[in-house]
């Protein structure tokens, strides 16, 4: 009987960071088994998730590489133009506001807005047409266990080895816990309403980043006249707004709206999600590596969450192909940890920064306020200082790996 593990990889968790992941190390030639809890039909449901994710510039060319965007024909919105303002309720935006638009870095739009659901489909059709990995789902990963290899046991019993496990099972990842990594964070008292809305004018591809006082009002623009809001209240309200009936709620969302859409109506149902920061302290052990959710959870004010998991994903890809060409053990702990140094520093850098600002924008404090909408004037005199906000809202800069730079892994 052979000793080898079933396959290279394990992946605990098929969501939007583990089965990138998954075609990631598949394409550098590593077999791959994905384990998620949820049935694949499940999670591609229009109930399940109703958001809409804001995917970079260059995490596009990533899925580009993996062969994702091959399956999402007609579903990206290009983002052209992100306008930022302060405002309040009813009172409409700010004179003062910055603008950020593509053009002046370049002829490609600033990243794609696509709805998760269509994410996960096109994910699904591009693990299914690759040999090298083996998706097993619905099955809940009840136990890993660590040694020469590692080995998973299964909810029905059934163990699965591999040389390294990712954990890419989200903010709770029982994988984490279980491998007493702790974390750092807290909770914003925050939720995040998400719900589409129809109107009747075109919204030309432009993403609104509204602050009221209760939190970001984020109109995203999708395929067709309608748009996707990440509504970010207290909970306390937000509990009462999701409460209410239908024509209130549409009230609500108006005030905070506006018309410069014409006539607008929220559409389908209505999702709410509680807003936390938390951060694993270490993303690697021997044998395991922590990525995307299960290793930084933010909070969602610039569309990054996602975002940050795809650049862990290109360089953990990167880290561990590389290791196994050189004929190194893929779980050790010093090829892992040459993962760790790549991203901890981004991750916790960018997660502070955006922590920084909700807590900035959040709040109707007279003279905060009045500083803060000056700032969003003076670096909108500044064209190298909007340059840089969009090289970076766009993800081209810094130490990329391969895959984000259009290479293969
Ligand atoms: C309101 C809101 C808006 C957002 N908008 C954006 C945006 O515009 N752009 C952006 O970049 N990011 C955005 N994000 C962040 C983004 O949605 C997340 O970062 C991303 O979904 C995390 O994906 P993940 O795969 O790491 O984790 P998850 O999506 O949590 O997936 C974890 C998976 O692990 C599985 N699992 C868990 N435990 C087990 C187990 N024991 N065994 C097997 N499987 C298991 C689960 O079933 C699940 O499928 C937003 C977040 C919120 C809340």
């Amino acid at each position: 009987m052979s000793n080898a593990p079933d396959s290279d990889v394990l992946i605990v968790g098929g969501g939007l960071s583990g089965l990138p992941l998954a075609l990631a190390c598949a394409q550098g030639g590593l077999s791959v088994t994905v384990i998620d809890a949820l049935d694949p039909a499940t999670v591609t449901d229009a109930a399940f998730d109703g958001r809409v994710s804001a995917i970079a510039l260059a995490s596009c060319r990533m899925l580009d590489s993996l062969g994702v965007t091959a399956h999402l024909e007609g579903q990206m919105q290009p983002i052209n133009d992100i306008m930022v303002s302060d405002g309040r309720v009813r009172e409409g935006a700010s004179p003062l506001f910055l603008h950020f638009d593509h053009k002046e870095i370049g002829a490609e739009p600033l990243g794609n807005l696509i709805e998760n659901r269509h994410v996960r489909i096109a994910m699904q059709k591009a693990v299914e047409a690759e040999p090298l990995i083996r998706l097993i789902a619905p099955r809940f990963v009840k136990h890993v266990e660590y040694g020469a290899r590692v080995t998973a046991t299964l909810d029905n019993g059934e163990e699965v080895t591999a040389r390294l496990c990712f954990a890419a099972d989200g903010r709770n990842s029982p994988t984490r816990e279980a491998a007493g990594i702790r974390t750092v964070g807290w909770d914003y008292g925050q939720t995040g309403i998400v719900c589409t809305v129809e109107h009747e004018l075109p919204h030309e591809g432009v993403a609104q980043e509204y602050f009221l006082p209760g939190g970001p009002f984020a109109i995203l623009p999708m395929v067709g006249n309608r748009s996707s809001l990440v509504w970010t209240e207290k909970t306390a309200d937000a509990k009462a707004i999701l409460a209410l009936g239908d024509e209130a709620f549409a009230d609500e969302m108006r005030a905070r709206f506006g018309d410069y859409l014409g006539a607008c109506a929220p559409t389908g149902p209505r999702w709410s999600y509680p807003l936390t920061l938390q951060l694993a302290r270490d993303y690697v052990r021997p044998r395991l590596a922590l990525i995307g959710d299960a290793a930084h959870g933010i909070h969602p004010i610039a569309g990054q969450g996602l975002n940050l998991g795809l650049r862990d994903v290109a360089a953990a890809a990167e880290v561990v192909v590389d290791a196994a060409r050189l004929g190194l053990d893929i779980g050790a702990l010093d090829v892992l940890e040459r993962y760790q140094r790549w991203r901890r520093f981004d991750n916790v850098a960018l997660s502070l920064l955006m922590d920084g600002l909700n807590r900035l924008f959040s709040n109707d404090i007279g003279p905060v306020r009045l500083a803060r909408d000056l700032g969003l004037g003076i670096v909108q005199q500044i064209g190298p200082a909007r340059r840089f906000f969009m090289r970076h809202a766009g993800g081209v800069v810094g130490d990329l790996p391969r895959l984000l730079k259009d290479e293969t892994v």
